[in-house]
C-alpha cells in the first residue's frame, strides 16, 4: 500500500445469466442491464451502509445481468468483456494501484460457441490486472466451478439457499472475506472437490432434505479455526458442458482444514446423492389439472417446469397452453378461473393492441423461438385486458376463453410473484388454478398455495434431464450413469 491512501483499492465487476444449452433463446443486447460509478457499489448493502464502506476505495467498474435465458450472443459478450477490461486497464494504467476485485458472478453463463464463460472472463481479467490482486468471487449454487475458474479467484463463495434467499448477504460475505484478507495481508487456500453428481435445483431446494441439512453443515465448518468460507455448488444441470457438476471449496489460512473440510462436505454430498427428490409433488399436467379441479383449499399451483424462464427456459413454449385449451372444464363459460402465465409473442401482442378490451379475438400465440415442443397455439377468446410499460414484458394482453385467462407477453417474462399477477389485475389467490412457468415456487407465491404439482413439462429446461439429452459432460455422473468404483473425491489444493 501507498502512503498516499492507506485503504486498500477494490474494483467491482461482474456479469450474471444463467443459460441454458438446451434453449433455442439467444440472449442478445436487450436482455442485459448495465449498472456502472456510484449505482455499482451502492448496489450492495455492505457498501451503501455498512461498515465496510470505508475500509476500502471502492472503485465500480462494470456489471452486467439478464434473467436466466439461453446462451449469449458471442459478440455481446465480448462488448460487456472489453468493456469491463477496458475499465481495468484504466485503473491499473500508469502504475496504478490496484488490490482486490469482487467478482460478481452466476456461473452458469453459455456463450455460443464457448464451453466455459466465467473462465474465459476471468482469464481476460487476470490479462489485465496480473497475478497479485485478490480476486473474491460470488456466486449463484446453480453455477459451475471450472478449473480455470477456480486457479484465478483467491476467495469463491456462493448462495447457501434455494431458493435464494440468501443473494445479497452472499455477496456481501464475499466483499467482507476480500476486505478482511486485503487487512490481513493474507491470502487463503483453497481447497476444491469435484462431485460427480448433476441435478435438477428442482430436486436440490434447501426447504427439503437432503439439502437442507447438507447446507447446515456449513456454519460449522466455517466456525472452525483457520476457515474462512465453505460453500457447495449443485451446479447448472441445463448446459452441456465438461464444466457442469456439483462442486465443493473450503478456503481457509489452514490448507490442511480446508482439504479435510471439503473432503467432508464433498463425501456427505456424495453419501446423499440417491435421496434427491422433487421438492414439489411431481406429476405430469393432466395430474396436476385434475387436482387442482378438485382442491377445495385454493388456489393449486402448477408449475410448468419445462419452460420455467427462471431457470433458462425460452418463456415461449406452447406445449402446456395447448392441452389447458383442450380442456372443457377450464374453457367452459361457467368454468372456474385458471390463470395461465405466460406466453411471450410481439407479434400476437401487436395485433391484440388492434383490438379494444371486450373484443372477441383470435390469434396465434408463442412458439416463434421454441417451438421444439409444440407450434404456435391459436387462443379464441374475448381480450379481458391490455397493459402497457412492464419493465420486462413491455406490453401484456390477458385473453379469457372461459374460465382460462391466458397472459400473453411481448418481451420474456418470468410470472413468479404475487405482484405479477396483481399489476396485471389477477388475483392469484382468487383463482382455482394458478399454471406458471417456474420450478419450485418462489416465496410469494409458495406461501399462498394451498396445494401443487410440479408439472414435468417438456422446454429448455426439462426436469427429466436423461430426456435432454447430455453429451460432454464429464462421465461417469450421477444419476446417469452406474458407478463401478466409488468416485475420488480427494480436495485438490490451490493457492
Ligand atoms: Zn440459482
Amino acid at each position: 500500500m501507498t502512503e498516499t491512501s492507506p485503504l486498500p483499492r477494490i474494483a467491482i465487476a461482474g456479469m450474471a445469466i444463467e443459460s441454458s444449452t438446451f434453449s433455442p433463446h439467444r440472449a442478445g443486447e436487450r436482455d442485459f442491464l448495465r449498472i456502472e460509478g456510484g449505482d455499482l457499489v451502492t448496489r450492495y448493502d455492505a457498501l451503501r451502509e455498512g461498515e465496510l464502506t470505508d475500509r476500502a476505495e471502492w472503485l465500480p467498474v462494470h456489471y452486467a445481468r439478464s434473467i436466466p435465458g439461453g446462451a449469449v450472443l458471442p459478440e455481446v459478450y465480448e462488448g460487456i468483456k472489453t468493456r469491463i477490461c477496458d475499465g481495468l486497464r484504466e485503473i491499473v494504467a500508469d502504475g496504478g494501484r490496484l488490490d482486490g476485485l469482487f467478482f460478481d458472478i452466476h456461473g452458469a453463463m453459455s456463450v455460443v460457441g464457448m464451453d466455459d464463460a466465467e473462465g474465459d472472463l476471468i482469464t481476460a481479467i487476470r490479462d489485465v490486472i496480473g497475478p497479485d490482486v485478490v480476486v473474491s468471487a460470488s456466486m449463484d449454487l446453480h453455477g459451475n466451478v471450472s478449473r480455470t475458474l477456480i486457479e484465478n479467484v483467491d476467495l469463491i463463495t456462493c448462495y447457501r439457499l434455494a431458493p435464494h434467499e440468501d443473494t445479497w448477504e452472499t455477496r456481501d460475505r464475499a466483499i467482507r472475506n476480500l476486505v478482511e484478507a486485503l487487512e490481513s495481508g493474507q491470502t487463503p487456500r483453497r481447497a476444491w472437490v469435484r462431485v460427480p453428481i448433476l441435478l435438477p435445483g428442482e430436486k436440490t431446494s434447501t426447504r427439503v432434505e437432503p439439502a437442507r441439512s447438507l447446507y447446515a453443515r456449513i456454519p460449522e465448518i466455517e466456525a472452525r479455526p483457520g476457515i474462512t468460507d465453505a460453500a457447495i455448488w449443485i451446479g447448472y444441470a441445463w448446459a452441456d458442458e465438461p464444466r457442469c457438476h456439483a462442486t465443493v471449496v473450503v478456503t481457509g489460512s489452514d490448507g490442511e482444514a480446508a482439504a479435510r473440510a471439503a473432503e467432508e462436505l464433498g463425501r456427505a454430498f456424495w453419501g446423499v446423492r440417491d435421496e434427491f427428490e422433487f421438492v414439489g409433488p411431481p406429476g405430469t399436467l393432466d395430474e396436476g389439472v385434475a387436482a387442482g379441479l378438485a382442491a377445495t383449499d385454493t388456489p393449486y399451483f402448477i408449475s410448468d417446469s419445462g419452460d420455467n424462464p427462471g431457470a433458462g427456459g425460452t418463456g415461449d413454449v406452447t406445449w402446456t397452453l395447448a392441452q389447458l385449451l383442450q380442456k372443457p372444464e377450464l374453457t367452459a363459460d361457467d368454468a372456474p378461473v385458471t390463470l395461465c402465465a405466460s406466453v411471450f409473442d410481439k407479434g400476437a401482442l401487436d395485433i391484440l393492441r388492434g383490438h379494444a378490451v371486450g373484443d372477441r379475438v383470435s390469434v396465434e400465440v408463442g412458439a416463434r423461438v421454441d417451438s421444439g415442443p409444440h407450434g404456435p397455439v391459436l387462443v379464441d377468446g374475448v381480450l379481458h385486458s391490455l397493459h402497457e410499460g412492464d419493465p420486462d414484458a413491455a406490453g401484456i394482453a390477458v385473453i379469457r376463453v372461459g374460465g382460462l385467462h391466458v397472459i400473453v407477453t411481448e418481451f420474456r417474462k418470468a410470472y413468479h410473484d404475487v405482484s405479477d399477477f396483481t399489476s396485471i389485475g389477477l388475483d392469484p389467490e382468487a383463482a382455482q388454478i394458478v399454471v406458471t412457468k417456474i420450478g419450485y415456487l418462489e416465496p410469494e407465491l409458495y406461501a399462498i398455495m394451498r396445494g401443487w404439482t410440479l408439472a414435468l413439462t417438456p422446454g429448455g429446461v426439462d426436469q427429466d434431464l436423461e430426456r435432454l439429452g447430455h453429451h460432454r459432460i464429464l462421465r461417469p455422473m450421477h444419476p446417469f450413469d452406474a458407478f463401478d468404483v466409488a468416485p475420488d473425491l480427494s480436495a485438490e489444493m490451490l493457492g
